[in-house]
């Protein structure tokens, strides 16, 4: 690993000072540290965050409006086990379930769940070529291991995805992040956080240097409490990062959609999610033809790289399966009810 100065200011000012002049934040560590080690990521400056979270950052808080505030310090487990969470965002409660282990969930926090990097083996690698890791060095997934790799969105100098299954929940929730530089905060929607590959492969995000994330916002999204579901198919059932995932949340009159929610993960340089698709859907029969013809919507202009070409069929079904268990009901989806 190489050699970097490392800080533990006490309070956010400490912090953001420390950003400003171009520290790396760490928090709970199980994706910096790694990446550390393996010398894809090389700062020279590390600041722990994890003292100013008495700050009020390791909180759930009720919005007053319907809404939550998740945040940044809080870990995943607190999260998901959070009883408003688990109320008013069963979609979000299961899609962390749905993420690593136990052991992770405890140390891993919310900010951090957002800018973890992508698995791709070829960025893991500081042996070999990498346009994410090495801007200009190529891009060897295109025509190697790429079973994980993206099939929308990607561009010719990354095809990598985003791991996260916290993120596809936030993103079908339309969440809000919230950050904060020494000059000043802003509000981030979350469709305009991550972002895909195109020319920068290297820029995941469009966090500037010197921001911190302070918290998540989630709007109230009590209509879809009643029917939603989140699929993560994987090569094992447990611990293991998704080949497919599909959050999928429906506001239903009787049979008829008013509304509904679709964002995937696995498939894209971030959650993906056509918003036009979930519109065709309203005023329709919940039920497999107007959910064949959402999925098809969604899936436009999808390909594969050769080893990952199973992942067009996988999710189209994987967003019919996700919407028909959502039709039943969330505690059906959860396993709760037979
Ligand atoms: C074996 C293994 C299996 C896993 N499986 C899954 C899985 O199935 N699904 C899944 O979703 N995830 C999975 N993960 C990833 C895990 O969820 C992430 O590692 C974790 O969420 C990262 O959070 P952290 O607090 O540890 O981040 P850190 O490692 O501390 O930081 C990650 C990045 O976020 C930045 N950062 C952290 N906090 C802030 C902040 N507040 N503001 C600005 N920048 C910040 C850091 O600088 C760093 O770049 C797995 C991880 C491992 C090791």
């Amino acid at each position: 690993m190489n050699p970097f100065n490392f800080t533990q200011p006490k309070d956010v000012e400490g912090v953001l000072s420390q950003l400003a002049n171009g520290a790396r934040p760490i928090a709970g560590g199980t994706n910096l540290l790694d990446l550390m080690k393996e010398g894809v990521m090389t700062p020279s400056q590390v600041v722990d965050i994890n003292a100013i979270a008495t700050a009020g950052l390791d909180r759930i808080e009720d919005a007053g409006d319907g809404g939550l505030r998740l945040g940044a310090l809080a870990r995943n487990a607190d999260t998901a086990y959070h009883p408003l969470v688990r109320e008013r965002y069963p979609l979000l409660s299961s899609a962390i379930l749905a993420g690593a282990s136990p052991q992770l969930r405890n140390m891993a926090t919310n900010g951090g769940n957002l800018l973890q990097r992508t698995r791709c083996v070829y960025f893991y690698d500081a042996g070999v070529p990498c346009n994410k890791r090495e801007p200009g060095t190529g891009c060897p997934a295109k025509h190697g291991v790429n079973r994980q790799h993206a099939i929308l969105g990607a561009s010719e100098h990354c095809i990598a995805t985003h791991p996260s299954d916290m993120c596809v929940a936030l993103r079908a929730l339309d969440a809000v992040v919230h950050v904060r530089a020494k000059d000043g905060e802003r509000e981030i929607p979350f469709g305009e956080f991550h972002r895909l590959p195109g020319e920068r492969p290297e820029l995941d995000s469009t966090l500037r240097p010197g921001e911190l994330i302070t918290h998540i916002a989630l709007p109230d999204a009590a209509r879809f409490v009643d029917h939603s579901a989140y699929i993560k198919v994987r090569e094992r059932l447990s611990y293991a990062f998704a080949l497919v995932s599909v959050a999928a949340a429906l506001d239903l009159d009787g049979d008829t959609i008013r509304a509904a929610r679709i964002a995937l993960g696995g498939v894209a340089h971030k959650p993906w999610r056509i918003e036009e698709a979930e519109r065709e859907l309203e005023g329709r029969q919940a039920g497999e033809a107007a959910f064949t013809a959402a999925a098809e919507r969604i899936l436009q202009g999808a390909r594969g790289w050769g080893q990952n070409d199973f992942k067009l069929p996988l999710a189209k079904n994987a967003i019919v399966q996700a919407l028909m268990s959502a039709t039943r009901g969330t505690a059906y989806a959860r396993g709760e009810k037979e």
